[in-house]
């Protein structure tokens, strides 16, 4: 349990904490909140700018070049404030590009923590003694660049809850979804009505017979994923397969 008693905290270091408000208010995140399964604390890093007026944050980059560089005093006070809160240090994160790809078995792992602290960068990103000082564990979402760490933080926030327990209301779905221990993509699913535009429900799924069904829906599971292997294997798929 984290020090507010619930089951998973983060804390997330951010210019633009207002991103999070939507987000945080809806659905299954909103539940995990009310029902303190998730606790989510969101600082402002310009809170802890040296720069008492202005509360500057960033400034040009030494050699020249494009933008802004987040600077490393307020991200190090920030840290080493919120860390003080509380027995567990928790893990600092880096959302960045440049960093380890978030995969299912990732976020498992970091399922497995209690406590995490995401360093959203904006701008051109972070100075370097923020990484070397601070040694965060560096994440990305993907190889693709995003205008700020906040997208990328939801992400990881979203699909960690997930296994925390509680969270959803049948815990074995995150057991058969795609990319989950099976290493398969989910099979498709169906609901109503049977008949939708001319296209039908298989006969299968209507059948009753829960063998078959699990039997279609393993091989409907490994034609998926056969389906989405390295684009050398893709691009041999036959024009209109599906
Ligand atoms: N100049 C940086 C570079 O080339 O690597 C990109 C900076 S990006 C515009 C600003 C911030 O967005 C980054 O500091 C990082 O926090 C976040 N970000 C962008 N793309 C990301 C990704 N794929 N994964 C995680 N964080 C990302």
């Amino acid at each position: 349990m984290t020090p507010a008693g619930v089951g998973f905290r983060f804390d997330v270091l951010t210019l633009f904490p207002e991103i999070f408000s939507g987000y945080l208010t809806q659905s299954i995140l909103k539940l995990a909140l009310q029902q303190k399964l998730v606790e989510i604390c969101l600082w402002n890093l310009r809170d802890w700018s040296p720069d008492q007026r202005h509360h500057q944050v960033d400034d040009r980059p030494f050699g020249g070049g494009p933008g802004m560089v987040i600077m490393p005093e307020p991200v190090f006070a920030c840290v080493e404030a919120i860390r003080q809160q509380g027995p567990e240090p928790g893990t600092l994160i880096m959302l960045t590009p440049a960093g380890e790809r978030l995969t299912q078995p990732l976020v498992r792992e970091l399922s497995g923590l209690k406590r995490l602290l995401l360093l959203c960068g904006r701008y051109e990103g972070f100075d370097e003694r923020i990484r070397l000082g601070l040694k965060p564990r560096e994440i990305s979402i993907g190889d693709f660049v995003c205008n700020g760490g906040e997208v990328p933080a939801m992400v990881l926030i979203d699909t960690v809850v997930r296994y925390v327990p509680g969270v959803l209301g049948d815990e074995k779905s995150v057991v058969e979804e795609s990319h989950s221990e099976t290493g398969r993509l989910e099979y498709p699913q169906y609901t109503r009505p049977r008949e939708f535009r001319g296209l039908a429900v298989p006969e299968i799924l209507l059948s009753g017979n829960h063998q078959a069904i699990a039997q279609w829906r393993r091989e409907q599971s490994e034609l998926r994923s056969r389906r989405t292997q390295p684009t050398t294997e893709r691009s041999e798929r036959k024009e209109g397969e599906p």
